[in-house]
């Protein structure tokens, strides 16, 4: 279990002072301007030693894309910019660190930006969070005024300017492509990869795009060591992790917790335990409402981390983990989801925009048992039509929860249907 002196983020929940001299007070902002005077190289050295995985969802090791950036500019300025869109479902971890400890993303931004030889960093804020939004604003200010960031921040000779920019609430602009199109101001629509951002990102400039939690974590690496943060998880999961934990739990919350955490332990120890008992618990979506389902059998003896969930056809994803107990309407639940991709594809890519439609309109037939037992493999057949070929993951993440639903419980899909024709009422969900 993780000891409070080993946790990153001091003031998740709110309950302490989240202003500079509250933050500094608990030891951020303390000695930046040697941070950036250990230099680039082993600034990236000591992020890659780490084993730092970024925090959004798809685990790149955070160093190595950090040196991806060109050492040397070629004329054109190098951008960071933080994803703090967190729209997928189930995620509600960045807005605890952006509202209550919000210092910590930002000198993680002085610092990162230093490393990147990049002057200006722009934070993309989700349109929901407003007051997230001003609590961000707020400490920024704060960091100009003590001179922090802006011209010569904290006196290490690099200037540094940081944005805050308000999306407009459209899940898909947390896409790192898309997102940089709606920084553009144009249309949130996913580009092409490659270029990457690192070659031509923001304005065609060299860009990283990193998780909110990636950079609020990098101060207390560097400052502890790569080795402190190494020390915590299975080897290639290292480090400790937001869980945002949410469901039929007895209490849903938002912890820090040390990686490879068994998730009994994380459920008993934090959350009170499921609703119902143990036994009551019907299935897990591991890392956020995109990564396929696993049922309690699995779950029971789960580790949560990024190798051991993609060993079982799942994922870590964000950490948000959604708990379903045996109350749970499991096929209304994944159409929910349908619904949702449906409603937040672009549209750009045949197989998403006609695809993600056609699996919401199959999705709503199952629920009420209106179909043919044959339909399911036709289902699965076009979710593998959708998946991987499409320009961005939304593709993906629409297919694999109705994947996961199809291969852990294809019984109560085929039950349903033949309970509507048999009239059986009680295996039919409510309309
Ligand atoms: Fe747009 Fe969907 Fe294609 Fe992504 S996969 S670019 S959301 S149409």
């Amino acid at each position: 279990m993780l000891q409070d002196q080993d946790r990153i983020f001091t003031n998740i929940y709110g309950m302490r002072d989240r202003t500079l001299a509250g933050a500094q007070q608990r030891g951020h902002w303390d000695g930046t301007k040697d941070l950036i005077g250990l230099g680039r190289d082993k600034i990236i050295e000591i992020m890659k030693g780490s084993g730092l995985r970024g925090r959004g969802g798809a685990g790149f090791p955070t160093g190595l894309k950090w040196s991806f950036m060109p050492k040397e500019s070629d004329g054109r300025p190098s951008y960071l910019v933080v994803n703090a869109d967190e729209s997928e479902p189930g995620t509600c971890k960045d807005r605890e660190i952006m509202r209550h400890d919000p210092h910590t993303l930002i000198e993680g931004c002085l610092i990162a930006s230093f490393a990147m030889k990049a002057h200006a960093c722009y934070i993309y804020i989700r349109g929901e969070y407003i007051r997230e939004k001003e609590a961000l604003q707020n400490a920024i200010d704060e960091a100009y005024a003590a001179g922090l960031v802006g011209k010569n921040a904290c006196k290490s000779g690099w200037d540094f300017d940081i944005y805050v920019h308000h999306g407009a609430g459209a899940y898909i602009c947390g896409e790192e492509t898309a997102l940089l199109e709606s920084l553009e101001g144009k249309k949130g629509m996913p580009r092409m990869k490659p270029p990457f951002p690192a070659g031509a990102g923001l304005y065609g400039c060299p860009t990283t795009v990193n998780n909110v939690e990636s950079i609020a974590v990098v101060p207390t690496i560097l400052r502890r060591g790569a080795d402190w943060f190494s020390q915590f998880g299975r080897p290639n999961n290292a480090g400790t992790k937001l869980f945002a934990i949410s469901g039929h739990v007895n209490n849903p919350c938002v912890v820090e917790e040390a990686m490879s955490i068994g998730f009994e332990e994380l459920i008993d120890r934090h959350c009170g335990g499921i609703r119902g008992g143990w036994d009551n618990l019907k299935a897990v979506i591991p890392g956020g409402s995109s990564v396929p389902m696993l049922p309690r059998d699995v779950m029971k003896d789960a580790i949560m981390d990024f190798d051991w969930l993609r060993e079982q056809r799942s994922g870590l994803g964000t950490a948000a983990v959604i708990v379903m107990d045996e109350s749970t309407d499991i096929i209304k639940a994944i159409w929910r989801l349908s619904k949702f991709y449906k409603h937040e594809s672009c549209g750009q890519c045949t197989p998403c925009r006609e695809g993600t439609g056609w699996m919401m309109r199959v999705m709503d037939r199952l629920v009420k048992g209106e179909a043919e037992v044959e339909e399911i493999d036709m289902l699965l057949d076009v979710t593998k039509q959708v998946e991987g070929h499409t320009i961005c993951a939304l593709g993906d993440a629409a297919a694999w929860p109705i994947q996961g639903l199809v291969r852990h419980f294809r019984d109560e899909i085929e039950d349903r249907i033949k309970a509507k024709r048999t009239g059986r009422v009680s295996a039919v969900a409510a309309e």
